[in-house]
């Protein structure tokens, strides 16, 4: 047996692995081939304060295939971490984010940009120095850049990926914890994972204006942060009830349809554009609910 191996270094074919339908590998190809041809986007979605300051923009990526149509993110990514095609995955969204920020910036829009970054990455040996030379080569300041990690990190080598994490920080990026209460949460991540910021997932958020243990999970969440430092998103806000509710939590942030969907690029540029040149202004107010 001997694993294929494209232009890129990327495994692409396993043999042994028999959980590879020829479905998926049919995916996993595709996908290869769209990265290749530069048919996969990125779209961005904004986290506003509650006084409506534009906090960044997280970038998500978007893959429209030829036949199937839009696949969703969370099922081609399944596939890109099982067959070692992550990291060239994390590589060109990471390009591709950078390009947009150093535009952005020319255009004198100085917003920070958040970019997901799987387990896998931060177990890539040189992560955090290929990071911080995509940074330079953009022209592009650490600060601009945040990479949100799930607590799936610390699953497989505790060790190296907090040294990938220091490093990262290290060179000036900020980190944020995604997806914070699902799975596999511990209190103890929050204390070996050098993060700036906290993102409460969409399952708690959703129902915080109807269901009080929800509620009480997300009060005790950002309190938790708060006492630690850090800055809360929340996400997934939809509604104004929803967005209220957060606000009277002392939560930080928000992204939510409420705010605005991910965007395509020259959406996303508009979107800032309206809100003011320098990317740090208010949102149209929330509608008033008190007279
Ligand atoms: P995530 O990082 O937690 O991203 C938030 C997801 O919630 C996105 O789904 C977004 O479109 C969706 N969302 C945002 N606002 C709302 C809302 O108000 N209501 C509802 N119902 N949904 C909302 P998406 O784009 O399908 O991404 C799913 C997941 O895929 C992401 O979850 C992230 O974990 C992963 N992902 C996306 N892009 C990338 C990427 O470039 N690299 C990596 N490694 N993972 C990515
Ligand atoms: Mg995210
Ligand atoms: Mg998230
Ligand atoms: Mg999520």
């Amino acid at each position: 047996y001997q694993a294929k191996r494209d232009r890129t270094g990327v495994e692409v074919y396993e043999s042994k692995r028999d959980s590879n339908t020829p479905d998926r590998l049919g995916l996993l190809g595709d996908l290869r081939r769209a990265l290749d041809a530069g048919d996969v986007e990125l779209h961005y979605q904004p986290k506003v304060r509650f006084d409506g300051q534009v906090v960044g923009l997280e970038a998500l990526v978007r893959w429209v295939h030829p036949d199937r149509g839009r696949v969703p993110p969370d099922e081609f990514i399944a596939i890109a971490e099982s067959s070692g095609l992550m990291p060239y995955l994390t590589e060109y969204v990471l390009e591709s984010a950078l390009g947009q920020v150093a535009r952005w910036r020319s255009q004198g829009l100085f917003v920070p940009v958040a970019v997901n970054v799987s387990p896998r990455d931060v177990h890539t040996p040189g992560f955090a120095g290929a990071v911080a030379a995509r940074l330079a080569r953009h022209g592009v300041p650490a600060g601009a850049l945040q990479l949100e990690i799930t607590e799936h990190v610390l699953l497989e080598d505790p060790q190296r990926a907090a040294d990938t994490l220091a490093g990262l920080t290290g060179h000036g990026v900020k980190m944020s914890l995604d997806d914070f209460g699902t799975g596999y949460s511990s209190l103890v991540h929050l204390r070996r994972l050098p993060v700036s910021e906290l993102k409460i997932d969409r399952s708690f958020v959703a129902r915080l204006a109807i269901d009080t243990e929800d509620a009480e999970i997300v009060r005790c969440t950002i309190d938790l942060a708060h006492s630690l430092g850090l800055v809360v998103v929340a996400e997934g806000v939809e509604d104004d009830e929803t967005w209220e509710r957060l606000r009277d939590l002392s939560c930080d942030a928000v992204q939510g349809w409420l705010v605005a969907a991910a965007m395509p690029p020259h959406e996303a540029t508009s979107w800032l554009l309206a809100r003011g040149e320098t990317g740090w202004h208010r949102p149209p107010p929330a509608p008033a609910l008190e007279p």
